[in-house]
């Protein structure tokens, strides 16, 4: 593996002129696309173009960290089969390339009675979408893998695991530079407009011409693909997710990773306790609309994504069928012991005093005009490029499986 400081070697790359294929962010998923194409066909010219000063910065190193199953996924989704292959693709490269990684595990606890038949429901869903070794255990069993956790089932997934993500986007970005491949950091696009057989991207680094580009742009994906050429539909609303982590001397609480089971209508999993590559176990994360697209820090408002947010219909058709949700939302986000205390419904013995403050992360997560939160991933095409719109989780996982069949897209278009 190379030193990191080859990332700032690679900043120095100038991007500009023409090329077979542009890449537009290198997140994890942008990487994993261009890594492909080059694995396809070496002698294709490619560059990446990433906005920010390294690589895998905004979801891709701002998440839970786990290496889904692929149980929860609507069977015949794009999620269930893209999760399921990425994620045996991810554990072999974490091994090829030395990335961190632990095979660590997960339950999905049903509290009481009245929730048997949800996790009745994700069990079918886990046997319809071949997810290895899922199996329903009981009260006893659960208290093995988990001694500090209560309910009266559970899905014990034993392929669920843990990664370094961020760890995985830096082995992308240094097996292209090796390769030849260009990774230009702090280079945003800010325009792309098809001409003469060639898309065009004008960036703060000069302009370069593409046979074809793919955009994996993550929170910012509607904007480019607007830009290209595409509708506005589906906007990105950012929605944070903030995390406590447990304090050292109670990480015991947790051994891997402790989950409730989710709402069905809803794209988000629910607080769970994960426990991370580095040995800390987070708690989280929390789900609110944000007023920026990268509002790591509450802090960070942006009129322009606060206005983008509000001046979408699908905005208030979703409000008036969540608002009691968020309000939810909205108190774990103010309130510490409520955060906790939603924790404790799993694990009795976590109180408030056991927490302390995380991260956040923020999820560019599509929503519809008509006010649907986009479940599946999407993928939208304009003159000359291809467009990844909604990659929310389990987006990371399924990142090699996703590249495979964005891959064979623009291998149609170039
Ligand atoms: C709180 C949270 C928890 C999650 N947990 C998990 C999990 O446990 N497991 C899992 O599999 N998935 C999880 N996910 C989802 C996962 O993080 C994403 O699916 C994945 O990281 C998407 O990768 P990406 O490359 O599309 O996006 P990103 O990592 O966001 O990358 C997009 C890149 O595009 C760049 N970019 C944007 N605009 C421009 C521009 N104009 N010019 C140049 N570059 C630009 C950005 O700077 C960025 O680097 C989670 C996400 C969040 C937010």
């Amino acid at each position: 593996m190379l030193p990191l400081n080859s990332l700032q070697v690679v900043a120095a790359v100038d991007p500009s002129g023409e090329r077979d294929v542009v890449v537009v962010g290198a997140g994890i998923l942008g990487l994993a696309v261009a890594r492909e194409l080059h694995r396809r066909e070496p002698g294709r010219s490619i560059a990446v173009l990433e906005r920010e000063d390294e690589v895998g910065f905004h979801q891709t190193g701002h998440n839970s960290g786990v290496i889904h199953a692929g149980i929860y996924y609507v069977p015949g989704s794009l999620k269930a089969r893209l999760c399921v292959q990425g994620a045996r693709e991810l554990y072999e490269l974490c091994e090829q390339k030395g990335v961190a990684f632990e095979r660590c595990g997960k339950v999905i606890v049903a509290l009481d009675e009245s929730e048997l038949g949800r996790l009745d429901e994700l069990e079918r869903r886990g046997i319809a979408n071949e997810v290895p070794g899922l199996r329903r255990i009981g009260t006893e069993e659960l208290r093995e893998l988990e001694p500090h956790a209560t309910g009266v089932a559970a899905l014990h997934s034993p392929d669920t695991g843990i990664v370094d993500f961020p760890g995985v986007a830096r082995a992308l970005a240094d097996e292209l530079r090796v390769a030849g491949v260009e990774v230009a950091t702090g280079c945003g696009v800010t325009g792309a407009r098809a001409a003469g057989g060639r898309l065009q991207l004008t960036h703060s680094l000069g302009e370069t011409r593409a046979r074809f580009a793919v955009f994996c742009a993550g929170g910012w994906s509607d904007r480019l693909a607007v830009k290209a050429g595409a509708g506005p539909d589906p906007r990105i609303v950012p929605f944070r997710g903030a995390y406590l982590k447990l304090k050292p001397e109670r990480r015991e609480l947790c051994r891997s990773l402790i989950y409730p089971l989710p709402d069905p209508d809803l794209p988000f999993l629910g607080v769970h306790l994960t426990k991370h590559i580095s040995g800390e176990v987070l708690v989280g994360p929390t789900a609110l609309l944000s007023p920026s697209r990268d509002a790591y820090s509450l802090a960070t408002v942006r009129p322009r994504d606060v206005v983008s947010t509000l001046a979408w219909p699908g905005t208030w058709r979703m409000a008036r069928r969540w608002w009691r949700t968020g309000t939810v939302e909205m108190r774990y986000a103010a309130s510490r012991a409520a955060f906790a205390r939603e924790a404790a419904r799993y694990v009795p013995g976590l109180n408030a005093a056991d927490v302390e403050p995380a991260f956040a992360g923020v999820r560019a997560q599509a929503l519809s005009r008509d006010g649907k939160l986009v479940d599946d991933f999407v993928f939208s095409h304009t003159e000359r490029a291809l467009h990844v719109r909604n990659a929310p989780s389990p987006g990371a996982t399924s990142s090699l499986a996703i590249a495979r069949m964005v891959a064979d897209e623009a291998e149609a278009g170039l």
